[in-house]
């Protein structure tokens, strides 16, 4: 794919049904999907509702995996359910856990397809960050999904399972009868592993209704955050039907810099983005937009760029987080220098923006920022290749 390609969404998604044995995947079904599912297995409607509740229960809650636990269903029920559905999340290949205690699980799902998910212990908290895509149609520069062509749209049901399968290795489901927890391993989930977000919607969106559905995983929409490239179309979008915080890659301050860094800004340049995140706060009943911007040395990190930047956003309660370029191998750019980035930061913080640095979490074992990258990917981007895309050689 060359850097004027085509953006394209039309892609694979996997339909519901599992191939083997035609079962049905309770995990990532809506509530309403649910429902139906379990009236078209032979569940008499009145039951419904309340069968739909236990089962939820047992799936999002505790994290049971076999209908032959869920004890206080009858038995010739739970051999009905057995007989339609499975309730499955994606397998983990591999874990690393790095010398700062990050955790990067490399995950199969269907087709044998690898994603990864990555989990960032805080103090008090814990952060989940998880993929949507197996690869990704954009092709930003600066990033290594972005060398890895789109094999396919992860579904809801492999999203959801990211959640549970980090649940399950940090031992996080309560015991029935044990009382509630309210330490929260996974206390944060963000959508900025693998894939655009925004061009795998109604599959991101159904996850999400799953993860803060208040009976089970119950994380709060303002636990959660979406990273876009700038998918402008469905901003609005995310805003009434998920409701959480946004993020977006911004990354530079004028179209010229940001063709080359974030392609997409051809169909969209900086200003008809701005535009339609001005109203995310109040569509979404959010506070602030999440600025993410990442350093690149000699590239986008000048203070005329700081200046440019608190320029643009003006009006649009923000917050700016500078993130320092993760090198990964055959990588067109450098980090830039630490005073650089303090520099910056200050530029912005004195203009009345908050600007963390984040600190880059898992390098050692390539699970920060931008480093992800499965080993299935179809085609692989020579280190050319990647420079010419970003303009910076022939
Ligand atoms: N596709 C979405 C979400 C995934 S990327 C998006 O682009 O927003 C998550 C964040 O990591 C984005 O802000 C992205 O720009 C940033 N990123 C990508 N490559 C990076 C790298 N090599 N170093 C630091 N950050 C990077
Ligand atoms: Fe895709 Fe986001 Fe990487 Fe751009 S930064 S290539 S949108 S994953």
């Amino acid at each position: 794919m060359t850097a004027n390609a085509p953006i394209t969404q039309d892609v694979l998604t996997l339909p519901r049904k599992l191939p083997e044995g035609g079962k049905t995947n309770i995990v990532g079904l809506t509530r309403e999907q649910l429902r139906e599912a379990l009236v078209a297995a032979g569940t008499p409607e009145k039951q419904a509702k309340m069968r739909l509740g236990q089962i939820w229960q047992w799936v999002y809650h505790f994290g049971i995996r076999d209908f032959a636990a869920m004890t206080n269903l009858a038995k010739d029920y739970r051999a009905l359910l057995a007989e339609h559905f499975v309730i499955e999340v994606p397998e983990v290949v591999s874990r690393q856990i790095s010398a700062d205690g990050t955790r990067k699980y490399l995950v199969r799902i269907a087709g044998g397809h690898e994603v990864e998910t990555v989990y960032i212990p805080e103090e008090n908290r814990g952060t989940l960050c998880i993929s949507s895509q197996v690869g990704c149609t954009l092709t930003c520069s600066f990033c290594h999904t972005g060398t890895q062509k789109l094999v396919r749209n992860l579904t809801a049901g492999e999203i959801v399972g990211q959640v549970m399968l980090a649940r399950d290795d940090l031992g996080e489901w309560p015991k029935p009868g044990e009382p509630k927890d309210e330490t929260r391993l996974v206390s944060n989930v963000v959508l900025m592993g693998m894939g655009e977000p925004l061009y795998n919607f109604e599959n991101v969106r159904d996850a999400m209704k799953v993860v803060m559905d208040n009976e089970g995983l119950t994380l709060s929409r303002r636990r959660i955050t979406l990273s876009t490239s700038g998918i402008v179309p469905e901003i609005a979008r995310t805003a009434e039907e998920i409701g959480c915080l946004l993020a977006v890659s911004f990354h530079a301050t004028t179209d010229e810099v940001r063709d080359r860094l974030v392609p997409v800004n051809k169909k969209w340049n900086i200003a008809t983005l701005l535009e339609a995140l001005r109203d995310y706060p109040r569509l979404s009943n959010s506070e602030r937009i999440t600025f993410e911007y990442v350093m690149l040395k000699g590239v986008n990190d000048s203070d005329a760029d700081a200046r440019r930047l608190v320029k643009l956003i003006a009006g649009i309660p923000a917050k700016i987080n500078l993130i320092p370029f993760n090198e990964w191998p055959g990588a067109p750019y450098e980090r830039s220098d630490w005073e650089r980035i303090e520099a910056f930061a200050d530029i912005i913080y004195k203009a009345g923006y908050a600007s963390p640095i984040r600190t880059p979490r898992g390098e050692d074992i390539m699970a920060a920022c931008g480093q992800l990258k499965s080993a299935t990917e179809r085609a692989r981007k020579s280190a050319r290749e990647i420079a010419a895309e970003a303009g910076l050689s022939g």
